[in-house]
């Protein structure tokens, strides 16, 4: 597949959003968002606009493990035109409740009826006896009577992007962010592309793609003005975390401990036979909490594996005194390492397992702190092979389909791995033997043989308890 150059975007790969799932919140919430589009064209056009009903129905791992991810929530939230970044958390977990209670809205001059219960149909692993063009499928419909006025069918593909699938064919339709005809200062579609684009021209891996994305249109001053939030989000998401107790939602009973961690490291009472730095981990930990409590997160590249990114980048900045444009830096090289990783592999717990979340995840935060650190093109490409590596073949098996175990704690992980792959690459030449390119084929692979209950499903593994 070939590098699409939207998506090599950071803007692309770092969304402000809101939690638990990237692929089963953010996705569905965008595309009933999508749906909303046209069914407000649709409707316009209606002679009679009596008897109209919604009717959505939930696919494969959607299906699987929608209750826990909130995917019921946040359609209802899409649908009546509430946004993932804009708006309120409260309002979005709002939203189902409000339309069981009153199971219409309104759309231009015409009623919708929609009942949570009743309208929301979880589906399994076939559509019209067919296999689903993607493990996170959605079908919306708009019913006048017994008559079909509007059909839509999307896939939430990981990180929050969605595709659209054609309802006839059952393939993907050219999605918006589809191959532009854009020519690139500095085009590239493998890792070593990008390694041999920076050392031939002798330019850094950022300043890269920062002239890419300003042929694409956007200004380096927009981009690191929307960097800087992003930035902002990931830190407030950690203060958050840090202050607030209690049980996570979902009834697995997980007590919030990020509060407790912090402030038994900061008195200094957690055990020093470790030796550990527990930062990273508490950091992590923080992040991923308030994801699981529907809080406002940032996909990097998924919500899942929301938490490696901020810590690290926490870790380091406390450490090293690091300039904003630095940290700037670093999402941006992260981004192009998750944009290879979502072109040649993928990024969704749904289709490759969590080697694809906080695998990914992992590579990112190595190869974007290597940067940040000072190391070569060479020592970052090695960061992020090492940080994908050591997660290949891991499973998506979490407890009752709720983002918490072994999710939360398995991002502390993965940011400890992450500055494990920075301290090794950094002191090597950034010379190895298994190359990005190469793990990433692996991935692949390794999902396609994956085994479908570990693949998001709540059906193998620690989900069974
Ligand atoms: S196990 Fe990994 S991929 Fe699965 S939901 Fe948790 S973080 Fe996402």
């Amino acid at each position: 597949m070939k590098l699409q150059a939207d998506h090599i975007g950071p803007l692309a790969m770092f969304k402000i959003g809101v939690g638990p799932s990237s692929s089963h919140t953010v996705g569905p919430m965008v595309a009933a968002m999508d749906f909303r589009q046209r069914l407000e064209e649709r409707v316009s056009t209606l002679a009679n606009s009596d008897s109209l009903r919604i009717a959505v129905e939930l696919y494969g791992s959607l299906s699987a493990t929608g209750k826990g991810h909130g995917t019921d929530g946040a359609v209802c939230a899409g649908l009546i035109g509430l946004h993932p970044r804009f708006s309120d958390t409260q309002d979005i977990w709002a939203a189902m409740p409000n339309l069981i209670d009153s199971p219409e809205f309104k759309l231009g001059s015409a009623i919708l009826k929609f009942n949570p219960d009743e309208d929301i149909s979880w589906q399994e692993w076939l559509m019209d006896g067919k296999s689903l063009p993607h493990p996170n499928t959605i079908r919306f419909r708009l019913w006048q009577k017994d008559k079909i006025l509007l059909e839509q069918i999307t896939a939430s593909v990981g990180g929050g992007f969605i595709e659209a699938i054609d309802p006839l064919t059952g393939q993907y339709l050219t999605s918006a962010t589809e191959d532009k005809t854009v020519s690139l200062p500095y085009p590239f579609n493998t890792a070593a592309e990008f390694v041999a684009q920076c050392n031939q021209n002798d330019i850094t891996p950022w300043q890269i793609i920062i002239a890419n994305q300003e042929a694409l249109g956007l200004k380096e001053a927009e981009l690191r003005q929307q960097l800087d939030e992003i930035l902002n989000t990931m830190e407030r998401c950690i203060e958050q975390g840090l202050k607030t107790e209690g049980i996570l939602p979902g009834g697995l009973n997980v007590k919030r401990r990020a509060k407790n961690l912090h402030a038994k490291m900061l008195s200094g009472q957690t055990s020093d036979r470790a030796a550990n730095d527990l930062r990273p981990s508490v950091y992590a930990i923080a992040v991923n909490e308030e994801n699981a409590a529907g809080g406002r997160v940032v996909t990097a590249p998924t919500n899942g594996s929301s938490g490696i990114i901020p810590s690290v980048w926490r870790t380091l900045r406390e450490d090293h005194n690091l300039s904003r444009e630095t940290l700037q830096n670093g999402l941006i090289v992260a981004s192009a390492i998750g944009a290879l990783v979502k072109t040649h592999a993928s990024i969704s717990g749904a289709e490759v397992g969590c080697q694809g979340e906080v695998g990914t995840s992992c590579a990112m935060a190595a190869a974007g702190a290597t940067a940040m650190l000072g190391g070569t093109i060479n020592q970052i490409e090695q960061a992020a092979e090492i940080g994908i590596e050591h997660h290949l073949g891991m499973t998506c098996d979490p407890i009752k389909g709720l983002v918490q175990i072994p999710c939360i704690e398995r991002n502390a992980m993965g940011a400890v791995k992450a500055l494990n792959a920075v301290a090794l690459s950094l002191a090597s030449d950034g010379s190895h033997l298994i190359s990005l390119d190469r793990v990433l084929e692996v991935m692949k692979q390794t999902g396609l043989d994956m085994n479908q209950k570990y693949k998001e499903t709540a059906t193998g593994g620690l989900a069974l308890g």
